[in-house]
């Protein structure tokens, strides 16, 4: 198996490394490691949780620490741009654990908060600078920033950045800096336009892909209940009652729904906070520092602000509401088995959920393990709401008589549910996600058969 010292990375490098307790480098950074050393421009699909903060943050330290040279002033030598703060405040956290044996200097700048400070440790120069795109801009436009001496440049999550709208930003960025810099771009997904976007900033990439979606989802134990829209919070915080529950992340979809969510723990006696975007960085801050420690191990967040959550040990991921597309079903699910460990995820699925876990089951080609805790009055509603099914292939024969249309053709035993009794067990289901060939790189090519 490969290990750290035979990717080539420098003596201080490996002594941090160790002292985080990293043995074995994840297979981003077994794969991209080598290629950033040697100077190509990467293109790596990889979620968070596989390790590809670490995949691009050791080969860019060893770089700078390898090649010394004096931080321009006013601008950067490695530059990282991240799509929210929390989560450039992690990779400048990780930035400083795997360097501190490196004498190299850092700063993460972005929005919410006050710029001067940022002024200053811009005016100085750093070896790395970590920044969220739109406030790295102002300081370009006001003259506090500049951007010409960039050597490397990191663009991650960058489809985060497009849902975001930072494209036009991050376009007059790199308009700004030298053409012999080395970039590499990391995405969870690769629609077509983020691979545009990549096409034009890249040249001649090497590209590493792990941990296509199905995995993740294959990884952690995953449940569904079935369950009355108003009777979720009770279900929740039962649920957290119950089970040996470590550290655990609640996902709601809204804002306000995450901090009603909140409020019902915190008044059954259960610590939560909410994390979103509309609380202050301070709030934020002591939210996820008493996740971490401990004194409220229950956070509940919306997809937006849980991006870059880097807290270890999160044993339980719990979806109160179905995210609107299904690939965030699978990012929220590995919040836990980060870094290969595993994890438990239960999702909750009311009526009008439905068809949002449908479009779920297809991304991660399986079913998954459901219970039904509906009141029969839901239950017998939502039944009456399944669409009946058609013939295949629209005209068939018609039914003959009033006896052949009550079961429509082609829906077998297994193809509708099976009415009030439970569907299915607890445990894993069998390895369907096999099946699956599509998100993944193969000779260089990037296949979505989804679409
Ligand atoms: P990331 O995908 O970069 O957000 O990393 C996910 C988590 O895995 C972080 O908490 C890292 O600290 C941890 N991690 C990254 N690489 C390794 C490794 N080689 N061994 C153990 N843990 C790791």
């Amino acid at each position: 198996m490969t290990d750290f010292t035979s990717l080539g990375l420098a003596e201080p490098l490996l002594r941090a490394l160790a002292q985080e307790g990293y043995a074995t480098p994840t297979p981003i950074q077994a794969q991209a490691i080598p290629l950033v050393l040697s100077g190509r421009d990467l293109l790596g699909i990889a979620q968070t949780g596989t390790g590809k903060t670490a995949a691009f943050a050791l080969p860019l330290l060893h770089h700078l620490a390898d090649r010394k040279a004096p931080a321009p002033r006013g601008g950067c030598r490695a530059l990282i741009l991240s799509p929210t703060r929390e989560l450039a405040s992690q990779i400048h956290d990780n930035i400083r654990a795997y360097g501190r044996f490196l004498g190299l200097s850092s700063t993460v700048i972005f929005g919410g908060v006050g710029a001067r400070p940022q002024v200053q440790a811009l005016s100085r120069g750093v070896d790395v600078l970590v920044a969220t795109p739109g406030r790295l801009l102002d300081h370009v436009q006001t003259g506090a920033a500049r951007l010409q001496g960039v050597e490397i440049l990191v663009l991650d999550e960058a489809d985060q950045m497009l849902d975001r709208g930072f494209w036009p930003a991050i376009r007059k960025l790199t308009g700004l800096m030298s053409k012999n810099r080395q970039t590499l771009f990391f995405s969870a997904t690769m629609p077509t336009e983020i691979a545009r976007i990549a096409d034009e900033l890249l040249k001649d990439p090497a590209k590493v892909s792990v941990t296509p979606v199905a995995s993740t989802a294959e990884r952690v134990e995953q449940r569904l209940i079935h369950i009355d829209a108003s009777q979720k919070r009770v279900l929740l915080a039962e649920l957290l009652r119950d089970s040996a529950i470590g550290r655990a992340l609640v996902f709601a979809r809204t804002k306000h729904g995450a901090d009603r969510v909140a409020k019902h723990l915190v008044a059954e006696g259960i610590n939560a906070h909410a994390i979103h975007g509309d609380r202050s960085q301070g709030q934020r801050e002591r939210a996820l520092a008493e996740f971490r420690n401990g004194r409220a191990p229950i956070l509940v967040a919306t997809d937006i602000a849980s991006r870059g959550i880097d807290v270890d040990g999160v044993t339980h991921v719990f979806q109160f509401d179905l995210p609107d597309t299904p690939e965030a079903y699978v990012h929220r699910i590995g919040r836990t088995a980060r870094a290969g460990a595993s994890g438990e995820a239960i999702a909750f699925c009311a009526p009008d959920e439905v068809v949002k876990l449908k479009a779920v089951e297809k991304l991660i080609a399986m079913k998954i393990p459901a219970e039904d805790r509906r009141s029969p009055a839901a239950r017998a509603e939502a039944e009456a709401a399944q669409p009946k099914k058609q013939p295949p292939r629209g005209r068939g024969p018609r039914p003959q008589g009033a006896g052949a249309s009550a079961r429509p053709q082609g829906a077998g035993p297994s193809a509708r549910p099976q009415g009030p009794a439970r569907r299915g067990g607890r445990g894993m289901p069998p390895a369907a996600a096999g099946a699956r060939k599509d998100r993944n790189w193969r000779d260089g090519d990037f296949r979505d058969s989804s679409r």
